[in-house]
């Protein structure tokens, strides 16, 4: 991935030494204790994710080119490649090319793809023409200087001056950062690098303590510095992001989290991806610079999130008015907000609490959220997007072409590539394994390196087969992931339980053929052992489909059951059920819950078999479950997660 760019020469827990060659440089610095295995390291060989990583980079990346055409064209007429005028509708629109480079960067990994790349080096040359000589770079401002004429009426008479208002120069140059490591890594290019260090000098110029002291209206800009820092060991670029977030409030707007100083923040509030890209950023400094105070904060917001603001499929953000959270158990599900940027986000802060903390209950979050909410966002032709996604439907909602506001589409071409990266994690002599799906991944214990290959149908099917292959029999341990759900647990805190929570849940874990009964910490089987070649360790979850109630002050959910079977929650739509599933009650409670899989449908899945009454008669008819991330894959349709109920009868 690095291309032999960066080398870690001494990894222990807290302090992570990188030389930077060429330039001598030695930057020393903490980091996560835990470190993630990163996506170039792990195969996914599977029938779930491996189609949507091929889908994303066939389909997806180049839709999303085609239709970023306008704001292309932004940065030519900036780059004074051509005449014109900003040409779309917000001054946030660079965003999107460089969320577009991320997600190419990532897939070109699996598909390399000469002709992506050079059409990736043609525009990284017009952005560089795009960036002003000092730095700057905001194609709506530059464009509006060369023709004499004002820039977007967001983006204020003078740089910087409505930054943290609705300019959003800092949160473009945020993605530029994210998209110029990632393109970096990927090619050892450092063209889009060095427009990114340019543009990050020109902020550390401007910005910090005796210079202007404002912060970003729209967070990204903290996550991307503390990226570039690690890319490039420049301290600078560490400070500032810290900077960023201790200059945020108290007394600005709660819409962008800047009614209080992030430190003394205690609840989710506010606009949702700005929220989660902030505690992500937050957490992110907490490692870099070691401190516990913005820990302890989104310790306490992520509480808050998990135990009063998230829907059953791991969605955040209630409310289309603010594009954000609601008030507590306030969660309604016919105008849930739930942004797939937010799930996003919501799978980058729980990513980064899981590498401060090493608690699986994080990991149950993130897989919460990436099979349900997120993956809803994209269609499984990979040219379709959901923004907001609801949870109930009338039959009113499909997935879009694209948008004005195209946040959404170009973040999935980022998400889904780097999914493998979430798979394992190592602290010293530990190796977590947080995800499953059948894959390879070489990776490297206490210097010891290790072929991890998971046999699995996971998440169809419960059984997983993990061969641990190393170069050097040694004793290490590992951190085997026991998932929540498996565990009698909805989700993490109380919001959601499951209604048959007396039932025996079956868990059975064996290495080489033997059952053992490990110590289980923090939601993590812990396994140590001198491990040798062809060691097999196999665990077996439940699949039984589950019903679920949440917490009586979620109003929106009273008297309604849901259904999970494994990390999947489960939907009645009305393709396939005549079209009709709103106006049902449904038998989950008295009647049992039959999974089959269906390998013609939807791609193949598994789709529960249930049965309803029409409310009006007594005709009990079969109504066919499918996972909610699959609905509206087969045209407009009601749609339903929470289901009414038959009172059960004795
Ligand atoms: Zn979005």
């Amino acid at each position: 991935m690095n291309k032999g760019t960066l080398y870690l020469i001494k990894p222990f827990p807290f302090l992570f030494m990188l030389i930077i060659k060429g330039t001598g440089l030695v930057a020393q610095h903490g980091d996560y204790p835990i470190q993630p295995v990163p996506f170039t390291a792990v195969t996914i060989e599977d029938n779930f994710w491996a189609p949507k990583i091929k889908t994303n980079h066939e389909v997806t990346i180049p839709y999303g080119f085609m239709q970023s055409a306008d704001r292309i064209s932004n940065f030519e007429v900036a780059a004074g490649l051509k005449t014109g005028n900003f040409s779309t509708d917000y001054p946030f629109d660079d965003t999107d090319i460089y969320k577009l480079i991320e997600g190419a960067s990532y897939s070109l990994h699996y598909f390399p793809d000469a002709k992506l790349e050079s059409y990736i080096d043609s525009l990284i040359e017009i952005v560089g023409k795009a960036q002003e000589p000092d730095g700057y770079l905001y194609t709506t401002r530059t464009i509006a200087e060369k023709n004499g004429t004002k820039p977007h009426e967001w983006s204020g008479d003078k740089r910087w001056v409505n930054e943290h208002i609705l300019s959003h120069e800092l949160y473009n140059l945020g993605h530029l950062f994210e998209s110029a490591v990632a393109y970096y890594q990927a090619t050892g290019k450092k063209s889009l690098l060095n427009i990114a260090i340019k543009a990050a000098d020109r902020i550390d110029q401007d910005f910090g303590w005796g210079k202007i002291e404002d912060y970003p209206g729209h967070q990204i800009v903290e996550t991307g510095l503390a990226r570039l820092y690690r890319a490039t060991g420049e301290e600078r670029y560490l400070n500032l992001a810290k900077f960023f977030l201790d200059v945020r409030g108290p007394g600005g707007e709660e819409y962008c989290q800047a009614d209080k100083k992030v430190v003394d923040q205690t609840q989710a509030v506010g606009h949702s991806v700005r929220a989660v890209y902030m505690y992500a950023g937050m957490a992110d400094i907490a490692a870099l610079k070691n401190d516990p105070s913005y820990i302890q904060a989104i310790d306490k917001i992520w509480d808050d999130i998990v135990t009063t603001k998230t829907y059953v499929t791991g969605g955040i953000g209630a409310s289309g008015g603010n594009e954000g959270f609601n008030g507590a158990y306030n969660l309604p599900n016919e105008t849930a907000y739930c942004e797939t940027c937010a799930s996003i986000g919501n799978v980058y802060l729980n990513q980064r609490l899981f590498l401060l903390h090493g608690d699986a209950k994080y990991i149950d979050m993130l897989e919460r959220t990436l099979y349900n909410a997120l993956l809803s966002g994209v269609s499984l032709s990979g040219d379709r997007f959901f923004y907001p996604n609801v949870l109930r439907s009338s039959g009113s909602q499909e997935r879009s072409e694209w948008f004005g506001c195209a946040c959404c589409p170009p973040n999935v071409t980022r998400l889904i590539p780097s999914v493998p990266g979430y798979f394992y994690a190592i602290n010293g002599d530990k190796l977590y394994v947080n995800l499953f799906a059948q894959n390879t991944a070489h990776l490297t214990v206490n210097g010891n390196p290790v072929e991890l290959k998971q046999n699995t149908s996971y998440p169809w099917d419960g059984n997983i087969e993990i061969i641990v292959n190393p170069a050097i029999r040694k004793t290490f341990t590992i951190m085997l992931r026991i998932p929540g759900w498996a565990r009698n647990e909805a989700m993490p805190g109380n919001l959601y339980r499951f209604t048959d929570s007396d039932k025996r849940t079956s868990i059975t874990l064996t290495v080489n053929g033997k059952s053992i009964t490990p110590e289980i910490n923090k939601g993590y089987a812990v396994i140590t052992r001198s491990w040798k070649n062809d060691d097999k360790i196999v665990l077996s979850l439940s699949m039984t489909p589950r019903t679920i109630t949440a917490d009586p002050r979620v109003k929106a959910d009273s008297l309604l059951i849901a259904i999970q079977r494994g990390p999947m929650v489960y939907c009645a739509e009305g393709a396939g059920n005549g079209d009709k599933v709103l106006s049902l009650q449904y038998h989950p409670l008295h009647m049992p819950l039959i999974a089959r899989f269906d390998p013609n449908l939807l791609g193949g899945t598994e789709v529960i078999e249930t049965t309803a009454t029409e409310e009006t008669g007594s005709n009990t008819r079969p109504v066919m479950l499918i996972p909610y991330f699959l609905w509206n894959n087969r045209g407009k349709s009601e749609m339903e997660v929470w289901l009414p109920i038959q009172t059960p009868r004795p």
